[in-house]
C-alpha cells in the first residue's frame, strides 16, 4: 500500500472531524518520525504536547510492556499495586496533597468543574444549583458538551446546543474584567496559563498572579488547565510557576501518559479534592495499573533526563533563532519554553500552506487557528537538531 491508499481508506471509512496533513506515519523514535515511503521528518507538534518525552521513549515503552504482561486493569472496585505509587510520585512532583486519575484531558477538566461546584456548595455555601464558573474567551479545554458550552470558537460550539448553564466568559488577559464578573455565586475561575489552541496566546505579565490574588480575596477556586503547558513544556514543571502562582486545582493530561497511553489527572490539596465521596465521580479505566505505570515512567524520565531544564534552555534558543529569520510573512514570534507560535500576517494566505511546505522539507507542524504555526517539538530536542531545522523553516517563511 502507498501513502495515498491509507489516506483514501481514512477518508472513505472515517468521520472527517480532522483535517490532517497527508503524511502517513509508520514509525517514530525520539524527535523523528518516518512515513510509509521511508521519508524522515522532525516532529514539531508532539501530538499537541502529549509526546513531550519523544516517540517510543525506551524507558517508558519498557515500563508499559512490563506492566502489560503483568496486570492491565482492575477497575477501581479493587486496588492495584501501581496507583498508590503514581499518586505519591505525581503529588511529590507537583507539590499537592492528592490526585484523582482520569484518562483524557477533557475528563480531567470535567472532574475539576464538578469538584469546583461541589466545593462551592459544601464549603463556600453557594445556594444549590447556583454555582458559576468563570472562563476566558479563546479557551480550549476539550470537547464534551459541558466544555464546549463555554467555548467561544463557533466551530467548536455552535452546532451542539443546548448548552450546560453556569459558565461566564470574560476576555483573556484582563484581570479587571475578571474582577467585574465575580459574584457571591462564583465558585471558580478556569484558565489556561498560555492559550495553546487559540494560537499560543501568552497573557500579559502579572495576569495570572493578579487572577490568583483576586481568587484568594474573593474565596473563589483557581483551576488551571496545564494539560498542554504542564510537565515542562514551558520550561517550568507547571506554566503557573513562571508567576509563582500555586493554583487550587491543577489539571494535567497529554504528556502525563509519556506518549504511550492516555493518562490525565486533577491534583489539589485534601481540603478540596477530599470533598469527593465514594460514588460521586469515577472512570472504569481511570487509574488503571497500565496507566499508572506509564505515568510513573513519564514522571521519572521527566526528572532523570532534566526535560524541564532542556525545554527552558532549548526553547529560548529556538525562539531566538525563529525571531531572527527575515521573512515578509511573520508578524510575531512568541511563546514560552518549547511552546512557540509564529503568527503570520493575514495577507500571508494562512498558515496551512506553510505547514504543507514544511512537510515537503521534512518538518511536521500544524497550523493553529488560521494564521499561527505552532512549534512544539518533544522536550528532548537538542541544539544540533534545532540548528538543522532553521534553514528549511527560513526557506518556507520566504515562499512567495
Ligand atoms: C488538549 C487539551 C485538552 C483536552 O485534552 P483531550 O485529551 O484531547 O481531551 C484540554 N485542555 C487543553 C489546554 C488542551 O490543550
Amino acid at each position: 500500500m502507498h501513502a495515498k491508499d491509507y489516506v483514501n481508506l481514512e477518508d472513505a471509512y472515517g468521520a472527517h472531524n480532522y483535517h490532517p496533513l497527508d503524511v502517513v506515519i509508520e514509525r517514530g523514535e525520539g524527535v523523528w518520525v518516518w512515513d510509509v515511503e521511508g521519508r524522515k521528518y522532525l516532529d514539531c507538534l508532539s501530538a499537541y504536547s502529549a509526546l513531550s518525552h519523544g516517540h517510543c521513549h525506551p524507558a517508558i515503552v519498557a515500563a508499559l510492556v512490563a506492566q502489560a504482561q503483568k496486570l492491565t486493569l482492575t477497575s477501581r472496585a479493587f486496588r492495584n499495586d501501581q496507583l498508590g505509587l503514581f499518586y505519591q510520585e505525581l503529588t511529590a512532583l507537583t507539590g499537592y496533597e492528592m490526585a484523582l486519575p482520569m484518562n483524557t484531558g477533557a475528563e480531567a477538566v470535567e472532574t475539576a468543574l464538578k469538584l469546583a461546584r461541589k466545593w462551592g456548595y459544601a464549603v463556600k455555601g453557594i445556594p444549590a444549583g447556583q454555582a458559576e464558573i468563570i472562563t476566558a474567551q479563546g479557551n480550549f479545554h476539550g470537547r464534551t458538551i459541558s466544555i464546549i458550552s463555554f467555548s467561544t470558537e463557533p466551530l467548536y460550539h455552535d452546532a451542539f446546543g443546548p448548552f450546560t448553564p453556569g459558565f461566564v466568559t470574560v476576555p483573556y488577559g484582563d484581570a479587571a474584567a475578571l474582577a467585574a464578573a465575580l459574584t457571591p455565586n462564583t465558585a471558580a475561575v478556569l484558565l489556561e496559563p498560555i492559550q495553546g489552541e487559540a494560537g499560543v496566546i501568552v497573557p500579559p505579565a502579572g495576569y495570572l498572579r493578579a487572577v490568583a490574588d483576586l481568587c484568594r480575596r474573593n474565596h473563589v477556586l483557581l483551576l488551571i488547565d496545564e494539560i498542554q503547558t504542564g510537565l515542562g513544556r514551558t520550561g517550568k514543571v507547571l506554566a503557573s510557576d513562571h508567576e509563582g502562582v500555586r493554583p487550587d486545582v491543577v489539571i494535567l493530561g497529554k504528556a502525563l501518559g509519556g506518549g504511550v497511553y492516555p493518562v490525565s489527572a486533577v491534583v489539589a490539596d485534601r481540603a478540596i479534592l477530599g470533598l469527593f465521596r465514594p460514588g460521586e465521580h469515577g472512570s472504569t479505566f481511570g487509574g488503571n495499573p497500565l496507566a499508572a505505570a506509564a505515568g510513573r515512567a513519564a514522571l521519572r524520565v521527566l526528572v532523570e533526563e532534566r526535560l524541564v531544564e532542556n525545554a527552558a534552555r532549548e526553547g529560548e534558543y529556538f525562539q531566538e533563532r525563529l525571531a531572527e529569520i527575515p521573512s515578509p510573512h511573520v508578524k510575531e514570534v512568541r511563546g514560552r519554553g518549547l511552546l512557540i507560535g509564529v503568527e503570520l500576517h493575514p495577507q500571508a494566505g494562512g498558515a496551512r500552506r506553510f505547514c504543507e511546505a514544511l512537510q515537503q522539507r521534512g518538518i511536521l507542524c500544524k497550523e493553529t487557528h488560521e494564521h499561527v504555526i505552532r512549534f512544539a517539538p518533544p522536550l528532548i530536542i537538542d541544539r544540533a537538531t534545532i540548528d538543522w531545522a532553521i534553514a528549511p523553516i527560513q526557506d518556507v517563511l520566504n515562499l512567495p
